[in-house]
């Protein structure tokens, strides 16, 4: 990855520069979302520009379409190309900081990250797995307005020392539910194999931030209404200004 001016802001003046790690399904996109509009720091979440080139019918969308579909990880040279360019266009526009999400999945992409620029923080979102698969199934969006919902109503027992939890569904508003649609990779099979292949490359991601004191682990306790609020006390952000506007 080049430097670009983003990367290269003095830290003290700087936007925030987090990463949010965690499964497939966890909610990454949906806090990491909430967060920069919280913070006002652009979100950018590798798996959107992936699907992005996808239905772009660029050159690479076939290659891209068949790895996302059977739940494989796009290759690091390629996602870093894909990083880089929308890192340097937000750049041109001003933008300054970022909310990185689905990025970085593998040692290699960690290793390259941490030579270009300095992350701050990185908070590994964690959730029961069973709720993971379920939350996946559920996901659903609205081919129109790109909404994102989760039809999933989870409600998961206490069971060999995982605490229970109750997920009320996010069901979509009247004018988006005839044109829900599901990702190709939220079948079963495939989140499995997402699953799998996290545990195998990007598990160790956490380690090598937990050894820099860079990795904040939150367990959410629920749904939103519940760790929204935890979140931002977990991060000290919970008598921020702009508290009461950003987390209606
Ligand atoms: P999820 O976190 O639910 O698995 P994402 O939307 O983050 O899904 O990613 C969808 C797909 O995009 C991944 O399964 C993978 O094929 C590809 N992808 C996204 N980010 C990366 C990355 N950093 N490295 C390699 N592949 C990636």
């Amino acid at each position: 990855m080049t430097k670009s001016p983003l990367l290269k802001r003095d830290p003290s003046t700087r936007n925030v520069q987090w990463v949010f790690l965690g499964c497939p399904g966890v909610g990454k996109g949906t806090y990491a979302s909430r967060l920069s509009n919280f913070l006002g720091v652009p979100h950018i979440a590798t798996g959107d520009l992936v699907r992005d080139e996808i239905s772009s019918s660029g050159p690479l969308a076939s290659k891209l379409k068949e790895i996302v579909n059977h739940g494989k990880l796009v290759s690091d040279e390629i996602i870093i190309s894909l990083l880089s360019k929308h890192l340097e266009a937000g750049a041109a526009k001003g933008e300054s900081g970022f909310i990185l999400d689905g990025f970085p999945r593998t040692i290699r992409q960690a290793e390259i990250l941490e030579g270009v620029t300095d992350i701050d923080l990185v908070i590994n979102l964690k959730l029961r797995e069973d709720a993971l698969l379920a939350k996946c199934l559920g996901r659903r969006i609205c081919s129109e307005c790109g909404g994102n919902y989760n039809v999933a109503c989870i409600d998961l027992k206490d069971e060999h020392g995982m605490s229970g939890m109750y997920m009320p569904p996010l069901l979509p508003p009247p004018q988006c539910s005839s044109k829900l649609i599901t990702r190709a990779d939220d079948t079963e099979e495939v989140v499995k194999g997402r699953l799998r292949i996290y545990n195998e490359m990007t598990q160790p991601v956490e380690e090598f931030y937990r050894s820099r004191g860079k990795l904040l682990e939150f367990d959410l306790p629920g749904g939103i209404p519940e760790s929204w609020p935890k979140l931002l006390q977990a991060l000290n952000l919970d008598d921020h200004d702009d508290k009461k506007s950003a987390a209606a």
